[in-house]
Parts: C-alpha cells; sequence; structure tokens
C-alpha cells in the first residue's frame, strides 16, 4: 500500500459489504460473512429466454442486504468487493468461453439521475478492472419503465417493450457479450436487452449476475 492509499483507507476504510463492518483493505468480506459466503461456491446457473445466465448467489439473507443496501441505501463503494464473486462465477460458470466485451443493463436517464449511478454499471466496470475484458455501454434506455418487481407477471412480459435501443453496434458484431446485472428474477429484463443486443450480429451473449430469486 502507498502513502496515498493508506491515508484514504485511514479515512475511508474497506467496508464488509454484507455487513459494513470495517475490513482490512485485502479481505473481500468479514470472517463472520465469509463463513457464509463459503458456503455458495458453485455457480447458479438458469436460462433467461434461450441465453444462459450465471448469478454468484440467491437473492436472499446476507446477499440480498448488501444488494438492497448498495442500489438504494447509497453504497456505490460495495461494488468493489461484489465484483470478486462475478469474477470467480465467471471463471467457473463460463469457464469454456472467452468475453470479448462486458456491458451491463442500463438505466432510464432519470432513475440514473435520481439515485447518482447504475449499480449495474459499476459492477460491470470493477469486473472488467478484474479480468482485463473491456466494458462498453452497449443499450441505452429510451422509455422509462416501472419497475418489474412492482408489476404482475403478466404486465411484466410487456413492460420492457421498446425500453432499450442498441448503441455502437460495430463493438459487438461476431462478438462474445456478456451483460451485467444485479439481480435476476423473471429474467424478462435480461432477456429483452439480449434480444436488443442480438440485433447488431454478436456471435453470442451470457448473462451475469450477482443473485438470483428463488
Ligand atoms: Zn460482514
Amino acid at each position: 500500500m502507498n502513502f496515498f492509499d493508506f491515508i484514504l483507507h485511514a479515512i475511508f476504510p474497506d467496508r464488509c459489504p454484507f455487513c459494513n463492518k470495517v475490513i482490512e483493505n485485502y479481505e473481500i468480506s468479514c470472517k463472520d460473512c465469509k463463513d457464509i459466503t463459503d458456503e455458495y461456491t458453485e455457480p447458479i446457473f438458469s436460462g433467461v429466454n434461450g441465453y444462459s445466465c450465471v448469478s454468484s448467489f440467491p437473492y436472499n439473507s446476507i446477499f440480498r442486504k448488501s444488494i438492497v443496501n448498495f442500489k438504494f441505501y447509497s453504497k456505490p463503494y460495495y461494488c468493489e468487493k461484489l465484483a470478486y464473486f462475478l469474477k470467480e462465477s465467471l471463471a467457473k460458470g463460463y469457464q469454456n468461453t472467452n468475453f470479448d466485451i462486458i456491458t451491463y443493463v442500463p438505466m432510464h436517464k432519470y432513475d440514473f439521475k435520481n439515485r447518482g449511478y447504475n449499480q449495474s454499471e459499476l459492477l460491470a466496470k470493477e469486473l472488467s478492472n478484474l479480468t482485463g475484458i473491456k466494458c462498453a455501454n452497449l443499450l441505452n434506455k429510451i422509455k422509462r419503465t416501472p419497475s418489474q418487481h412492482s408489476l404482475k407477471l403478466s404486465e411484466r412480459k410487456t413492460n420492457l417493450d421498446g425500453a432499450f435501443e442498441l448503441s455502437h453496434p460495430s463493438l459487438i458484431q461476431k462478438k462474445s457479450v456478456l451483460i451485467i446485472d444485479d439481480v435476476v428474477t423473471s429474467g424478462t429484463t435480461l432477456s429483452s436487452c439480449c434480444k436488443e443486443l442480438s440485433k447488431a450480429n454478436p456471435k453470442n451473449i451470457c448473462c451475469l449476475t450477482l443473485a438470483k430469486t428463488s
């Protein structure tokens, strides 16, 4: 640790992304939470409308609490620690795929302004730092929509119609694309994003999330 990092760490110590306890900068979580995360060594596989999806944790207990705090209670810095779990799930869940580019589920500009950050973008950028795979914004959310979890299943299916628009299609033609989101529930959001990305003829598209609801 250089002097600048030392001072920075003294003022803003690293925190466990699950319980917010102060931890050493080389730790990913506190020891108590590590005992829990260590029980989830295997990624969770699922499918999103024909696209494969890998998740690090079930969306419950400390994982749910962490993501809620990360997303809704101004803890964007949790992304630095949480991205390590994505990196591990990427290595185990997609060991036969070499991804060319990482992207993320975008937020509408008004929602982005309200929150101040896009949690999926932060995770994607951090994962890019950890893996060396380039990260790019490939989608824009052009329609403001009610959040998926506030809708009935029948409404969820059409809520996101026309919500996403492809940007930079030339970046992904014949490329392997990995798209990041924080949580996968019904998969409608990721599925809509994959559908839009597929218009640029990528080689393949896979999804990676921190958590999956049961
Ligand atoms: Zn903890």
